[in-house]
């Protein structure tokens, strides 16, 4: 596994592909960040400048004499794409042929399902307010900028009936449409 620089990491993004996206991986602390990135998927570490290996080892799946597991502590090297600026993430947006995906995770306070992209929950939000004739509905879109592949949209109970907009949309392959939303609108 590479590990490269926090510095570099800034300037020259995935050392695979340039992108400045990753998903952060669990082990983290002392100068030391294991990521995966969101585009071309490549695992790697991210090393505070001031260390130059990686804190924590990890599996490498192998054994070693004794039939323990063999850790790896990659040290920093050079970044393979060095003086190629990073590439901003362009986040996939599947859409169906009609209407948006969402799907659900039930009702519990509200009724919260998960959309594809942050472009398809805010063009479900604008089918909602349509829907609703309002301009600030309670139903919202929960986007976070340190999570943007966790995106939910939560209908809530005060405008929608929640069981069958969660019947209807399931029964439609996890896909709303304007007329689920109209029909299930109180
Ligand atoms: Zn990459």
């Amino acid at each position: 596994m590479i590990a490269i620089k926090w510095s570099d990491y800034q300037k020259y993004g995935c050392p695979k592909c340039g992108c400045n996206s990753a998903r952060s991986g669990n082990v983290s602390g002392r100068g030391t960040a294991f990521g995966t990135c969101r585009e071309c998927k490549e695992n790697f570490v991210v090393l505070s400048d001031e260390i130059t290996r990686s804190a924590f080892g990890y599996c490498t799946g192998k054994k070693d004499s004794q039939g323990k597991d063999i850790f790896e502590y990659p040290e920093v090297q050079e970044h393979p794409r060095n003086g190629i600026s990073c590439h901003q993430w362009v986040q996939p947006d599947p859409k169906p042929e009609y209407g948006e995906y969402w799907n659900s995770r039930g009702i519990g306070y509200d009724l919260s399902g998960f959309v594809k992209s942050k472009k398809a929950g805010e063009r479900l939000l604008k089918m909602v307010k349509e829907v609703l004739g309002k301009d600030k509905p309670e139903s919202w879109l929960d986007w976070r900028e340190y999570e943007p592949e966790w995106i939910q949209f939560k209908f809530q109970g005060s405008e929608f009936d929640l069981e069958r907009l969660d019947k209807l949309a399931t029964e439609n392959s996890n896909i709303l449409t304007k007329e689920i939303l109209t029909e299930c609108k109180i």
